[in-house]
């Protein structure tokens, strides 16, 4: 069942310039070969630019609407191929597939959007400082952007750029995660049969270093989106500051869990088993510490440990499983190499903390759910993103201390707080240092229509999703329109 797939340039599939290919492998099973894609370089970056680059003046000059007809159309191919895309997830990626079926959702919702935003971009209109005057604002397309991908959402992130960023009337090269391309590839398709023109979306499979480096130095690029850590972000910021070209970051994440003495435990239960071993704790909202209020701890401790202990871990592809594999080996590396710090550290490891092994095992990436207790908030455990199956349980006085734990790390991406405290919560929401606060629900499930992000080294201010995505992908125009027939002079006439 395996392909040979090649980058996508100006509507055409092209084998990269270099010829060299690499092999995806689903992370629960290696012996499927999910397909055999390019290794491209710098040549295949400037050819797709160029590309890009000379479909833009007759994209941006379509109607807006237009241009959201046509999201609208590969929203319904999307739906229609809805099972199959997520079974291609589930292979190079790993996660469940009721999951991936979410990221496929995640890419539907964020289209129909698309379909009717392109009805509105709105601008703002004010009144003059004159008479027989009118100044208004009008959003207008930037050129060619470029996209860099990570591997959790396969899809659904490539569709929070190109989906906005098209709709608004700019051309674009994306280059997906080296370890999931097959479901950007499906995606692209998706646009292209859907009548997205030659050019206006491209394809450059390859690695960070060969093909981002070249995406982010271009110089017709008008601005880079990216998502992944914030260690890639400084760089690709680094580099479009110099060239001062737009740059929207999404970041990395330490995400909690605040409970307080008040709280519903069974509803915290739930909300920090799917945050915390959801995707297998590879999403940059996933719940990494569990702070707990002192009176409720040691029972909510039991309980998480309890559960997480039952969790069904194996391959996505089948129904009954909760949890995938790490997306690779590497992966699974780090993930261990921070179980190790935190038994050094002092932690208390009291679930997991070892790879699945086995006959059900061996051919992939598997992690037992791992929950340490114990856990000082100054802890490397506590306070750096791990990305896996790991949770840091945390001990705390009162809300205050919970309030200041939960702010102690250099990220701020998402966090919940559950209590039945109305006051507590509202002052949670006032105080919490992230960009997504969840009362009473847990740190991952975002919403494709409200804005996304966050603060700290999560991210550099913008917010994609919703309709800010659409002030990232657009500049501000002000139109003055003077219908007086003489010369007016803003700041001194009416001085
Ligand atoms: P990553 O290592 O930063 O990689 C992200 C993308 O950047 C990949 O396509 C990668 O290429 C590329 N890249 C690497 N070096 C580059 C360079 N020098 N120039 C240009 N591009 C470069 O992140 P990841 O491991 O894929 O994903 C995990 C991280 O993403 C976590 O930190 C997670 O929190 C974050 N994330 C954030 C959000 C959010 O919205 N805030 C969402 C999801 C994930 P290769 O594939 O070839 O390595
Ligand atoms: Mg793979």
């Amino acid at each position: 069942m395996s392909k040979q797939y090649q980058n996508f340039i100006n509507g055409k599939y092209v084998a990269s310039g270099s010829g060299k290919t690499y092999e995806n492998r689903n992370p629960a099973d290696q012996d499927d070969l999910v397909g055999v894609f390019p290794l491209s370089g710098p040549e295949d970056v400037s050819a797709a630019v160029a590309a890009a680059k000379a479909a833009y003046p007759a994209w941006r000059a379509l109607p807006a609407q237009a241009r959201g007809d046509i999201m609208r159309k590969a929203t319904e191919i999307l739906v229609r191929n809805k099972e199959e895309y997520a079974r291609l997830e589930t292979r190079e990626m790993g996660k469940v597939l009721k999951e991936t079926r979410g990221d496929v959702q995640e890419a539907v919702d964020t289209g129909f959007y698309a379909a009717g935003e392109s009805r509105r971009l709105w601008g703002t209109v004010a009144p003059s400082e004159m008479p027989d005057k009118m100044c208004y604002v009008t959003r207008q397309p930037m050129g060619v952007w470029g996209m860099i991908c990570p591997w959790n959402f396969p899809m659904a992130i490539p569709s929070w750029k190109l989906f906005p960023a098209l709709t608004c009337g700019n051309t674009a090269v994306i280059k997906p995660a080296t370890l999931t391309p097959a479901s950007v590839d499906a995606f692209v398709g998706a646009l292209h049969e859907a009548g997205v023109p030659d050019g206006v979306v491209n394809v450059v499979y390859g690695s960070g270093s060969e093909v981002g480096e070249a995406l982010i130095g271009h110089p017709d690029i008008c601005g880079i989106s990216f998502t992944g850590s914030s260690e890639v972000g400084r760089r690709i910021a680094e580099v479009t500051g110099k060239s001062l070209k737009r740059c929207s970051l999404e970041l990395g994440g330490k995400n909690a869990q605040l409970v307080m003495n008040d709280a519903d435990l069974e509803l915290a239960l739930e909300g920090v088993l799917w945050g915390a071993f959801g995707t297998t704790g590879q999403r940059c909202t996933a719940t990494s510490r569990l702070i707990v209020e002192e009176g409720v701890h040691d029972r909510m401790l039991e309980m998480v440990v309890d559960r997480a202990a039952k969790l069904k871990v194996g391959n996505g592809l089948d129904e009954s499983v909760e949890m995938g594999p790490c997306v690779s080996d590497g992966q699974r590396e780090t993930v261990h190499g921070y179980v190790e710090i935190g038994k050094k550290e002092g932690a208390k490891l009291v679930l997991g903390g070892e790879k699945l092994t086995g006959d059900d095992y061996d051919r992939g990436f598997f992690y037992r759910p791992t929950v340490f207790a114990d856990v000082s908030p100054a802890m490397r455990i506590a306070v750096e993103e791990i990305f896996g199956p790991v949770l840091s349980v945390i001990k705390v006085r009162d809300f205050e201390e919970g309030i200041a734990v939960l702010n102690g790390t250099r990220y701020g991406l998402s966090s919940a707080v559950y209590t039945k405290d109305v006051n507590r919560a509202m002052k949670a929401i006032e105080l919490i240092e992230a960009g997504i606060t969840y009362i009473n629900a847990p740190t991952i499930g975002a919403e494709c229509h409200m804005p996304f992000g966050g603060v700290k080294d999560t991210g550099n201010g913008h917010r994609e999703g919703g309709w800010t995505a659409y002030e990232i992908f657009s500049e501000q125009k002000t139109v003055y329109i003077d219908y007086s027939g003489g010369l007016q002079r803003a700041q001194i006439d009416n001085a």
